[in-house]
């Protein structure tokens, strides 16, 4: 069954942030694509997430094309664990960079038919099959831990004043935990990577009718920053959309 994927990624400042600290990752050819959400003042934000967005392509463009789900989820891990020991010795050597730190999630397809993601963060990833968006990463936020004792609703999590204070995030311990998954492929399968810009903005029964309208690629990930615009855009935004093709 050979696979083939398209992708197309937006990114934009928001209508209040003056500048944009988010960063995302995307080589078709070895079909890694994945989005960081930087914070830090002074742009230290944007420093953070771009050495997650570089660390990890270059740990994934190691990967041999064959390479099985268990080689991709180790090298996202081993990617992950590098992108946080480097941003952690740049704050430590750039002073007025102390304290930055990232999101990140990361989307590996496979050749042999599956995929493979690393997260940590409240950045998002969705896959969209057969009409239904199924959200894959659990979000690192202090609220997330109230969803799950079911004290707030996930809407009421996402409308909480407090809703991005991150409880894991690259940047902030010597050691960083990766939440590691993989799952099987199939043809007509679409991932959504995001930032909080997006999902802050736009519940998710929206980004499911959205995703439901929309085929192309680019006209998804024009219309979700749209939606997330039109909404406030309070945070700076990022969407990453891919799409799977193949024969059954
Ligand atoms: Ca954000």
């Amino acid at each position: 069954m050979p696979l083939d994927w398209t992708h197309a990624v937006r990114t934009d400042l928001g209508r209040v942030r003056e500048t944009n600290e988010d960063a995302w990752l995307a080589d078709p050819r070895i079909g890694a694509f994945g989005v960081a959400d930087g914070m830090g003042g002074h742009a230290a934000g944007e420093v953070a997430a771009g050495i997650a967005a570089d660390t990890l392509l270059e740990t994934l463009r190691r990967l041999p094309p064959d390479a099985r789900a268990e080689a991709a989820r180790q090298a996202l891990v081993e990617g992950i664990t590098r992108a946080n020991e480097r941003i952690l010795a740049e704050a430590e050597r750039e002073p007025g960079r102390a304290g930055m730190g990232t999101t990140v999630t990361v989307l590996v397809l496979l050749a042999e038919g599956r995929w493979a993601l690393g997260h940590v963060g409240d950045s998002r990833a969705y896959l969209l099959r057969n009409g239904t968006l199924r959200r894959l990463t659990e979000d690192h936020t202090w609220v997330q831990g109230l969803v799950e004792k079911g004290r707030l609703s996930d809407e009421q999590a996402r409308l909480h004043p407090r809703s991005s204070l991150l409880t894991r995030a690259l940047g902030t311990e010597a050691r960083v935990s990766v939440d590691i998954q993989d799952g099987e492929l199939a043809p007509g399968d679409r991932f959504l990577l995001c930032s909080d810009g997006l999902t802050g903005m736009v519940p998710e029964t929206r980004l499911s009718e959205i995703a439901r309208e929309e085929d192309d690629v680019e006209s998804l990930s024009e219309r979700l920053l749209s939606a997330a615009l039109e909404a406030g855009g309070t945070d700076n935004v990022t969407v990453l959309v891919v799409s799977v093709q193949g024969d059954q």
